[in-house]
């Protein structure tokens, strides 16, 4: 499209964030103008039910009322003053009484920055240098993680990031979703150099791959018997799964959590957070350094709170959620039946991805990996000029919101349907 084109003469690729360009699966990417409640329109008016979520954070769908408010009222007030403010407090309060495992929390600007600031502390916590991490699970772009890290850098098959230094990729050490043995044979001969276990407790970057049962709760173990940190991202989990994320829904405990896109209700912000013995390691209260001109932002803030004020104060929100979600999956199973096509779905809560396999189950990323992306790009195509607008990758997830009506839900089943018969 013409503004794509120009986009690209000005920004690398034309998008913010690799996985924006359609890269793997073809076309150019469509221009966003607005968006409201489930469904987002574009600059040439064609509007779309959205699937995307903006990758995860528009639970209760696009510009909901009350969050838009709570940032206009907020932007009256002025947009950020770098001084502490009680609505920080506010926000710390709430997270602590929301996600179990934490007793103190950091606001800072995004998912990137609460999960390398996680390992940082985590190193100074336990004196170590070495981090596992799993095969398709991504935690951002700080350069430890560009290891075998899923999503964006998957899609476009460059697992391992030029720009990457040996010295940095030697200290991450990559382990597989799913099989607590390769996890055990890195710590039989590493064990006294790893400070942390750093993991998506539902893997939601290779598309959506659930934890086997005892998986999370055996990471939680050989943290224990290891005495290394068992950091759980729950940037796509938190708030998600329940009012309490992944942590909650699993009953497993991490040593430290790291939050981002649902706390801010769309607007820049992620956390880290966990036990205070650890936390107070931080500055000013300790001497792990990690700072932040606009973290604790009062926008970011006034949105964050109003979000979860609504997740906590709604009754039945997760149950009504999962409901919706479990239609959706259950008519997509329908229909690759109807339409003769193998695949396989993978979801828990609202969160789900249909894989085009011939495996009977994807609970691994070598399982993951027999998905026929030809065929998702080519569905992607088909839904979206149905309407529908899914995420451009086989390896992520759908996101359902509050804002998604049986309607919504109806219509995307009978497009769907419509593309695989076509497929
Ligand atoms: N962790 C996980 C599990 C994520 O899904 C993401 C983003 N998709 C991140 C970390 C990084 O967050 P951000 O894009 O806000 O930096």
């Amino acid at each position: 499209s013409k503004e794509y084109t120009r986009a690209c003469g000005v920004i690398p690729g034309g998008v913010n964030s690799p996985v924006r360009a359609f890269k793997s699966v073809g076309g150019d990417p469509v221009l966003i103008e607005k968006a409201k409640g489930s469904k987002i329109t574009d600059i040439d008016g064609n509007t779309y039910i959205d699937y995307v979520a903006s990758w995860g954070p528009m639970i209760l769908g696009h510009a909901h009322e009350t969050i838009v408010e709570a940032i206009s009222k907020a932007a009256k007030k002025g947009t950020s003053y770098g001084a502490p403010t009680v609505q920080e407090t506010q926000m710390a309060e709430l997270i602590c009484q929301m996600v179990p495992s934490v007793e103190m929390v950091r606001m800072v600007n995004s998912g990137t920055e609460a999960t390398m600031s996680a390992i940082r502390l985590a190193r100074a916590y336990t004196r170590k240098s070495k981090i596992v991490k799993f095969e398709g699970c991504y935690h951002g772009h700080a350069d430890f993680f560009l290891i075998k890290a899923g999503s964006g850098a998957m899609t476009l098959g460059v697992p391992d990031s030029p720009g990457v230094t040996e010295n940095i990729a030697k200290d991450t050490l990559s382990a597989t979703y799913n099989d607590l043995e390769s996890v055990n044979t890195l710590f039989k001969t590493q064990g006294n150099e790893i400070a942390a276990i750093i993991v998506e407790p539902v893997a939601g970057n290779m598309g959506v791959v659930l934890p086997r049962p005892g998986f999370l709760q055996g990471l939680r173990e050989i943290a224990d018997k290891n005495n290394c940190l068992l950091i759980f991202d729950e940037v796509i989990t938190g708030f998600r799964l329940s009012i309490g994320g992944a942590q909650e829904y699993y009953n497993v405990m991490p040593d430290l959590t790291t939050l981002g896109k649902i706390i801010g209700g769309g607007l820049p912000v992620g956390a880290y957070g966990g036990k205070k013995e650890i936390m107070q390691m931080l500055a000013p209260a300790g001497p792990v350094y990690q700072a932040g001109t606009l973290s604790g932002n009062p926008l970011a803030m006034a949105s964050g709170l109003a979000m979860l004020g609504i997740l906590k104060n709604t009754p039945d929100f997760y149950t009504k959620l999962d409901k919706k979600a479990e239609l959706f999956a259950n008519g997509l199973a329908q229909n690759l039946k109807q339409a003769g096509i193998p695949g396989v779905i993978n979801r828990v809560g609202s969160m789900l991805t249909m894989f085009f396999t011939e495996s009977s189950k994807v609970e691994t990323f070598d399982e993951v990996m027999t998905s026929n992306r030809e065929r998702y790009a080519k569905y992607f195509r088909l839904c979206l000029d149905a309407g529908i607008y899914l995420a451009p990758s086989q390896f992520e997830a759908s996101f359902v919101s509050a804002a998604h009506t049986d309607e919504d839900i109806e219509k995307t089943l009978k497009a769907s349907l419509g593309a695989m018969k076509q497929l």
